[in-house]
């Protein structure tokens, strides 16, 4: 595995896109390389099958240009923050070596997406352990930012908001690769699913004066380096 800068982790196959799908964009156009870790496969799922969710996961990571994709292969609907998959984390992040996790917000009603945040801010910690039987070497990614593809009607209080305004028409497209998850079998009366999804990007566009935008939360003060890129 080569290192990596930026590594999102998902509970499920198609929560890196709906969360971070256009930031994810935006830093590969800028020369990024991104990884996406699922800890599940995600199913069953009302209209999926781990076939059809595998072919679309495929899709999707060719539509973000995904530097690496993986799959921790946790139990889906009975994730849980346990000492076991926190070692199977941790190891990843040693070999990896992201600067930067993006974690589910750790406010949800699905359990997984909680189990899932919890996992991280674990494994964050001990990815850093030295004398452990861990593979690779230690390290720590310098920060968390959280995301929100949240299946609770919260209203965010972003630490920042990210203008994805140039990439939101191909996070649409990400999106719409999980035609199990999104299309089939969903009303297709507008606001459909992908109409909600573009509605709160447009929100949180608004919310920055740009077109769409992406919200983020981090539990540590946010640094800059200068106040260039400020909307
Ligand atoms: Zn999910």
């Amino acid at each position: 595995m080569d290192s990596i800068d930026y590594l999102v982790i998902a509970p499920h196959p198609d929560d890196a896109e709906l969360g971070v799908g256009g930031t994810i964009l935006l830093l590969r156009a800028a020369g990024h390389s991104v990884g996406v870790l699922d800890l599940t496969d995600g199913e069953p799922t009302p209209f999926g099958s781990p076939e059809a969710r595998r072919r679309e996961t495929d899709d999707a990571t060719a539509v973000l240009g995904l530097s690496w994709r993986g799959n921790l292969g946790l139990p889906n609907r009975r994730l849980e923050a346990t000492l076991e998959s926190r070692a199977k984390l941790a190891g990843v992040l040693r070999q990896l070596r992201p600067r930067v996790l993006f974690a589910p917000y750790w406010e949800d009603a699905h359990p997984d997406h909680v189990a899932a945040s919890a996992l991280v801010d674990a494994a964050r910690f001990w990815a850093k352990l030295t004398k452990t039987d861990l593979p690779g070497e230690p390290h720590f990614p310098q920060r968390i930012l959280y995301y929100f593809s949240v299946h609770l009607r919260i209203h965010p209080r972003p630490s920042f908001v990210v203008d994805v305004s140039d990439h939101l028409e191909a996070k649409m497209r990400a999106v719409a690769c999980y035609r199990s998850q999104f299309i089939e079998g969903r009303p297709a009366t507008p606001p459909t699913l992908l109409d909600d999804l573009r509605d709160r990007a447009r929100y949180w566009g608004w919310a920055i004066g740009a077109r769409y935008g992406e919200p983020f939360v981090c539990r540590e003060e946010v640094g800059l380096r200068s106040l260039r890129d400020l909307t």
